[in-house]
């Protein structure tokens, strides 16, 4: 049998958002499961280092144990945690792109903007 197929979502704890960014990584990525890390405005708190370092100890157990190889970082339209205009969440996703990548995991790192529809467009 096949090992199952995890990829890792860091993302805002918005209900409205997890079905969107689970649908599109098992569509496009054929995943069997995406675990999740959730904060409210997650994009924001990649500016804050204690708040990295415990996002990435999580991380780390979706890469280590599940053989995660894909990270999706992202941000969405109307976020309560986090309410910026949509150029400073992009701003933010794009920065915590480069924190992710900065970790060398060996996992592909995607950002991704959830918008005012709720589907997920990739930066
Ligand atoms: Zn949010």
């Amino acid at each position: 049998m096949e090992k199952p197929k995890f990829c890792t979502s860091i993302a805002c704890m918005d209900g409205r958002i997890q079905i969107p960014i689970m649908t599109w990584l098992k569509k496009n990525h054929n995943v069997d499961y995406v675990d999740t890390i959730t904060e409210p405005g997650m994009d924001k708190l990649f500016r804050n280092p204690n708040k990295i370092e415990e996002i990435k100890s999580k991380a780390l157990i979706s890469v280590n144990a599940h053989g995660s190889k894909i990270i999706i970082v992202s941000g969405h339209h109307d976020c309560a945690g986090n309410p910026v205009t949509k150029q400073e969440h992009i701003i933010q996703i794009r920065e915590a792109v480069s924190i992710i990548e900065s970790w060398n995991l060996s996992v592909k790192v995607i950002g991704g903007w959830i918008n005012e529809k709720w589907e997920l467009e990739i930066l």
